[in-house]
């Protein structure tokens, strides 16, 4: 029987309970499951050796998102996040996707783009030309860079070169297409353009400067389109008032900030548990949602014949399972283990379309119940837990405040202060 992802209650289960699950799942050792146990996983010596002046390493809760089925095939998702209720708002539109069919994904080949800036060029357009002529022997000299990526089937595939005009006057950028298969790509592309400058100033006549990865990574999209029925969204009011917020959001660069800020919740909670470059997505998710010249959504709400919402992704995702810190860092193996993903590009579809679930949680919570209720209930578990509750007396005095809404650290300990001996 294959496996599922699908897990009602999941929530309620205790800490062993849902490791159990976990492990059964993702047939993680005994080994791996201590090392989610023990939140200290990042050993002192490789935290050192990881980034300068290390004086410490800083614990993140792992979450797991339940319900993901992509493309047919039923995942676990770890995320890595300190905001309370987005992993339980991944896995509740995960469900309702579920009914639909689930997610299905498409990416583009993992293709990234290395800049190499000329400057001091009198005639840049003829230096334009004189790059596309010198294309084989600038591609050759940037691919004898990384004879590994080769051998896997990466490497510099493409160039485009432009002028742009600058107030200190044109420049002319020339662009590597780099295929960069299972890594984010981006030491082997700056290794590549720094090794064609030489090349590219001879070929020009200018001078360069720059030679560094674009994080716009227009080359290197991964979407995600997903059908809800309306039932499964809570009826044709919510569908419409899904389909309202997300006009509001593609026509308001104000409401689209918060729009994709929801998407990149879930996101970048995936990207951060397999310890990918969490600043290169964002970085690309805004630049890409500008890309028009008018900040707009990364994501699109639609009806379908039958009344259905239809909801699609696309962004630049440039994510790897190799290089960096995805293999150095012993709770990211143990998360990419779990999604159990075979490329960048597999992990690049299943962050999208987790940031379309997240994005659908917000919209259906904000067209439906009013996000505040949810997140006030948690808030009031943060404060009463701050103001020193434990075990029952949490939910009794979260509830109390909500109840009362009075969320606050003085209330908080007013009223443990009255039920604090009978509770315990
Ligand atoms: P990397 O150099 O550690 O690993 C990539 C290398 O792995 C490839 O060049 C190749 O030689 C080898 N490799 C082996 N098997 C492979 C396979 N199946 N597919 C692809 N390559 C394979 O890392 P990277 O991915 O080049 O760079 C990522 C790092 O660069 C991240 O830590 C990121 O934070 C950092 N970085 C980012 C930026 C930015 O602007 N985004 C800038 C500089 C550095």
């Amino acid at each position: 029987m294959s496996k599922t992802s699908a897990f009602s209650g999941f929530y309620k289960l205790s800490l062993d309970e849902r490791l159990r699950i976990v492990r059964d799942f993702a047939h993680l050792t005994d080994e791996e499951i201590s090392l989610l146990q023990n939140t200290g996983s990042l050993p002192f010596d490789l935290a050192d050796r990881m980034i300068e002046n290390a004086v410490g390493s800083f614990p993140v809760p792992l979450g797991i998102a339940v319900n993901f089925l992509i493309n047919k095939r039923d995942y676990l998702i770890p995320m890595a996040i300190e905001e309370p209720s987005v992993v339980a708002a991944a896995s509740y539109a995960a469900k309702m996707a579920r009914e639909g069919g689930g997610f299905q994904t498409t990416s583009t080949n993992p293709v990234m783009i290395g800049q190499i800036q000329v400057v001091g060029v009198k005639d840049p357009h003829r230096a334009r030309i004189a790059i596309y002529n010198h294309k084989e022997d600038i591609l050759k000299k940037a691919n004898e860079q990384d004879p590994v990526l080769i051998s896997v089937g990466g490497g510099a595939k493409d160039l485009e070169a432009k002028v742009i005009q600058t107030p200190v006057g044109p420049m002319l950028i020339t662009e590597l297409h780099v295929d960069c298969r299972d890594a984010m790509g981006a030491n082997a592309v700056n290794t590549m353009a720094e090794a064609v400058a030489p090349l590219v100033e001879r070929v020009t006549g200018g001078r360069v400067y720059l030679r560094i990865i674009s994080n716009l990574a227009t080359q290197r999209l991964a979407r995600a389109y997903v059908t809800v029925p309306k039932e499964s969204v809570g009826g044709e009011e919510v569908v419409e008032g899904i389909v309202q917020a997300y006009h509001f959001a593609s026509a308001d660069p104000y409401r689209a900030a918060t729009h994709n800020k929801g998407i990149l919740n879930g996101a970048i909670a995936v990207v951060i548990a397999t310890c990918n470059d969490h600043r290169a997505i964002e970085a690309g998710a805004h630049a890409y949602a500008a890309r028009s010249g008018h900040y707009t959504t990364l994501s699109s709400w639609e009806t379908n014949d039958d009344g259905d919402l239809t909801g699609s992704i696309e962004m630049p995702m440039a994510v790897g399972t190799i290089g960096g810190a995805v293999r150095t860092h012993p709770i990211a193996k143990v998360a990419l283990k779990i999604l159990g993903v075979n490329s960048a590009n597999e992990l690049a579809e299943v962050i999208a379309a987790v940031g379309l679930a997240q994005n659908l949680a917000a919209l259906r919570a904000l067209a439906h119940e009013g996000i505040q209720r949810g997140h006030m209930q948690l808030h009031a578990r943060n404060i009463a837990i701050s103001a020193g509750a434990t075990g029952e007396l949490i939910d009794l005095v979260s509830e109390q405040m909500v109840q009362e809404r009075k969320i606050r650290m003085d209330r908080a300990e007013e009223i443990i202060k009255k039920h604090g001996k009978t509770a315990r």
